[in-house]
């Protein structure tokens, strides 16, 4: 096995759609060792901050151990005899449309087949749908129209042969690094120009040769005047275009569409449309900036339209390409994972196609309509159509749009199972039934990237207590359920041929999605098996999609659309200013249920945050390391202000990561309203209207501690750190007892008080000591408290003297918040070696103390340090 010793195993990172390999070696003690795998094609070895620390996120804190019924431990008999009774119990009684699913792009395809299969083929119903439905819904419905499949046309080769790369809606610097660092590597040989397509200044600029920052919801019209532009400059491929239908009609439409929409000039606009014309090889990397809106699929199309126009598709270096947010968003796509998909690219409102698979399941019920997207699911849960609802690996409470709403309706569910590897979710508190499910490192299979690659996921560590793989849970309760044979499965190997043959089907159909090649694989075979791209089959293996113009429709043909411009669903007014964008951080995924638990991940932004532009803070009088609360109709939140002219004037930003386990105030999706897209039902999750205020407490805090804290106040946010955590607090009523208080935060009653309070100041500060170490510490103030965070933060089980100082001692300098996730390198860390060494470039950094030498996402940051130096020659 080259590239990886005799003691690792190869498997797949568990977070976002890049898909890296990774190399895991147990390190005997419950943990791993975790590299980068050389030899996997979409990484080479590499790995961001996220799959780096991987190693440090499994610990059994916190682990779903046995099932729970009503709150009690039970056997798994018991657990999946009720939710076997519960379901056909709701379909007898109520129809088949009274019980749903709702996944994630978190399972393996394994899982979600046997999923799909459960509720299509057997409970009679479509209600399946998942948490890719707020990811990539509208690029599954942009690929369907245009090409009549959804297929991803490249591969990440595409991007290593580029001249040009348009990032539309995508910071691909944060959300999928090594996909960045694989483009600025082409970049420095080739010297590919990038173009970045924003609202918001991110990451993904700093490189950039053009940024172009549009108004949010508007990339239709701007690839609307791109497509009249290459038509006006006669850059439009007829050769190609024997192969498309729509040329017309989406002329006209572009034609008829008003760029100034966008907010760009005339001369930005003529700037992107001539790098656009004047270079052959374009890929445009697309993501949720363009996915999440209710004109998400017209974006997408727009994008298509004018690569299908000018042929720039199916060719090396060239292709619209959709990066998916979650590791195996693909491998739900392909096994049908999707309340209006059937199973392997197969069409639900297809009669022939439902026929064979019906016969292929030996089904006895099959749906012949779409069942109801995640919106509309948790609508029915919450007003009775919906009897029984199981959840597996996600986190909706928290993640739907009108979150709030949606906690209610999970709530109001007669009966809701959530599958999932802790308890210590919004969502699962809310359950009838909990199933503790295998993790990340506990379970076989496969998952399928952003470019189609199906690499396997390979079980390194024992499931602990009873926990069990999804795809095993799932079978057991379709046997319950009385379908034994349609569900005797005995290993994922053996469901993975099952859904290769399917795809077989698909591909005597004529479709695309075909692994039929490998549907006699053995199980050593699978046990062995290599990243590989699909298609695999009888007549074609692996590369790009459409080179030959050979589309999926019945024609043949691929169709440009003809699509306009809609403005978002609401516009900011006298109640409701501005224009709320969401997005992930550097180093959080999703609900941090996992990266949360790496102090290191968390030492980059410990706190949730709502970036504001100056002229807006100036008019609110928000200052630096103020409160926001914002409001919208559906909820509110209260976060800590960035004041950045990153954002826009009249735009705020908000990261999606806080839950109520994290920071119960600052959960953005209860601001969100649940307006979809008509053709995806994708909700539009950038471009909710909200009102802004600063937020006055009484008090702030700041609070470390070795333990676990237990805060009651209005506002908290609290994060691990290597010592233990670290908390930002306020409230809103006076602190009367501030060591009551303490005691009540920190829950340590065997620690003895050091306390100072300067009564003029109103100030307090606080710490708890046992056996003569540092146990906790609290510093309350009536401004935001003033102390050297990420000091304090590493003082818990030392012995440290002058806590209460607030500020390092000589002998612990302050490391500042982390830069380099992968190094655990600070911030102050940087600027001393910077002062004190006289660096003057991001190699030097690298060079002494190693940070931004592996992921390379935090060289921004380094560049921006390095900024402050006055002395600076050159940033690199
Ligand atoms: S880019 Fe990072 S998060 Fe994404 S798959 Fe690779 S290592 Fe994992």
């Amino acid at each position: 096995m080259p590239g990886a010793d005799c003691r690792e195993t190869r498997s797949a990172c568990p977070y976002c759609g890049t898909g890296c390999g990774v190399l895991l070696r147990p390190d005997g003690a419950g943990g791993l060792a975790v590299r980068g795998d050389p030899d996997h094609p979409a990484n080479r070895g590499r790995l961001c901050s996220k799959g780096l620390a991987l190693g440090e996120t499994l610990g059994l804190e916190g682990r779903l151990l046995a099932p729970q019924v009503n709150g009690q431990e039970t056997d798994w008999d018991s657990a999946l005899d009720l939710v076997a009774a519960r379901f056909r119990q709701a379909v007898d009684r109520h129809g088949p449309d009274s019980v749903g699913f709702y996944l994630s792009g978190q399972m393996l395809t394994e899982d979600y087949y046997v999923a799909n299969k459960l509720m299509k083929g057997f409970l009679g119903s479509a209600n399946i749908d998942t948490n890719s439905r707020l990811c990539m819904a509208s690029t599954v419905a942009g690929h369907k129209r245009a090409f009549g499949t959804d297929t991803v046309p490249g591969t990440y080769d595409d991007l290593d042969q580029a001249d040009l790369i348009v990032l539309a809606g995508s910071n691909l610097a944060w959300c999928h690094p090594v996909l960045y660092q694989r483009i600025l590597a082409a970049r420095e040989k080739r010297g590919t120009k990038l173009v970045v397509i924003d609202p918001r200044r991110t990451a993904s600029c700093d490189q950039a040769d053009m940024h172009l920052k549009l108004r949010a919801g508007s990339d239709v019209a701007l690839f609307n005047r791109l497509l009249t532009g290459l038509y006006e400059g006669g850059a439009l491929d007829a050769e190609y275009l024997q192969h498309v239908e729509g040329l017309g009609g989406a002329l006209e439409a572009a034609f008829a569409s008003d760029a100034s929409v966008t907010g760009l000039s005339d001369s930005e606009i003529a700037a992107f449309c001539r790098i656009w014309m004047g270079t052959e090889k374009v890929v445009t990397i697309f993501s949720q900036g363009v996915n999440q809106s209710i004109s998400g699929t017209d974006k997408v199309n727009a994008i298509l339209n004018c690569h299908l126009a000018t042929g720039r598709i199916g060719k090396p270096g060239c292709g619209p390409f959709s990066v998916t947010g979650q590791p195996n968003a693909m491998g739900g796509r392909e096994v049908g994972g999707l309340a209006n998909m059937l199973a392997c690219h197969m069409d639900l409102e297809n009669r022939s196609h439902r026929a064979a698979v019906q016969e292929f399941w030996c089904a006895p019920a099959m749906p012949d309509r779409p069942g109801l997207k995640a919106v509309d699911l948790f609508r029915a849960a919450g007003d009775g159509r919906l009897k029984a609802l199981w959840i597996i690996h996600t986190n909706p409470a928290v993640t739907m749009p009108e979150a709030d709403a949606v906690r209610a309706a999970i709530k109001a569910c007669d009966f809701t199972v959530v599958s999932d590897i802790t308890a210590a979710t919004d969502t699962a508190r809310l359950a009838d039934v909990l199933l503790p499910a295998a993790a990340w490192a506990e379970k076989d299979g496969t998952v399928t990237n952003s470019d189609r690659t199906i690499s396997r996921q390979r079980a390194v560590l024992p499931p602990p207590g009873l926990a069990r793989p999804d795809w095993d849970i799932l079978a057991d309760a379709g046997r319950r359920m009385g379908w034994s044979a349609a569900f005797d499965y005995q290993s994922p190997a053996q469901i993975f041929r099952e859904h290769a043959v399917l795809s077989g089907l698909a591909g005597s159909f004529g479709l695309d999605f075909d692994i039929s090649g490998l549907s006699r694989i053995s199980d050593s075979d699978y046990e062995s098996l290599g990243p590989v791209r699909w298609p695999v089959s009888r007549n074609r293996q692996g590369g790009r999609f459409f080179a030959d113009g050979q589309f999926f429709h019945p024609d043949g043909k691929a169709r440009m659309l003809p699509v306009r411009w809609r403005p978002p669903a609401s516009a900011p007014d006298r109640q409701y200013p501005f224009r709320l964008n969401t997005g992930r951080i550097r180093d959080q995924w999703h609900t941090m249920t996992r990266t949360g638990r790496a102090a290191r991940l968390s030492g980059h932004l410990a706190e949730p945050f709502a970036d504001i532009h100056p002229e807006d803070a100036r008019r609110l009088g928000v200052q630096p390391a103020d409160l926001l609360r914002l409001s919208s109709p559906s909820g509110q939140a209260i976060l800590r202000a960035r004041i950045t002219s990153d954002v826009q004037p009249g735009d705020l930003f908000v990261p999606i990561h806080w839950t109520g386990e994290t920071a119960p105030s600052a959960c953005v999706d209860t601001l969100v309203a649940a307006a979809v897209d008509p053709v995806s039902g994708q909700p539009e999750s950038k471009a909710a209207v909200v009102a802004a205020e600063r937020w006055q407490p009484a008090w702030y805090g700041f609070a470390v501690s070795c333990r676990p804290m237990a805060p009651r106040s209005e506002y908290w946010a609290m994060a691990r750190t290597e010592a233990g955590y670290r908390a930002e607090l306020a409230g809103v009523s006076p602190l009367a007892d501030p060591e009551a208080a303490a005691r009540d935060l920190f829950a340590q009653p065997e620690a003895g008080v050091q306390i100072m309070t300067d009564s003029g100041k109103g100030s307090t500060r606080l710490a708890l000591f046992h056996n003569g170490k540092v146990m906790a510490a609290l510093f309350t103030a009536p401004d935001p408290v003033a102390v050297s965070r990420d000091y304090l933060a590493g003082l818990p089980g030392t012995s440290a003297e002058g806590v209460l100082t607030g500020i390092p001692a000589a002998d612990r300098p302050d490391p500042g918040p982390v830069v380099c996730a992968c190094f655990n390198v600070g911030a102050n860390t940087i600027l001393n070696a910077i002062q004190s060494g006289g660096l003057v470039s991001i190699a030097d950094v690298g060079t002494a103390l190693h940070a931004g030498t592996n992921c390379g996402s935090c060289r921004p940051d380094i560049a921006e340090l390095l900024a402050r130096r006055p002395f600076r020659q050159a940033a690199e």
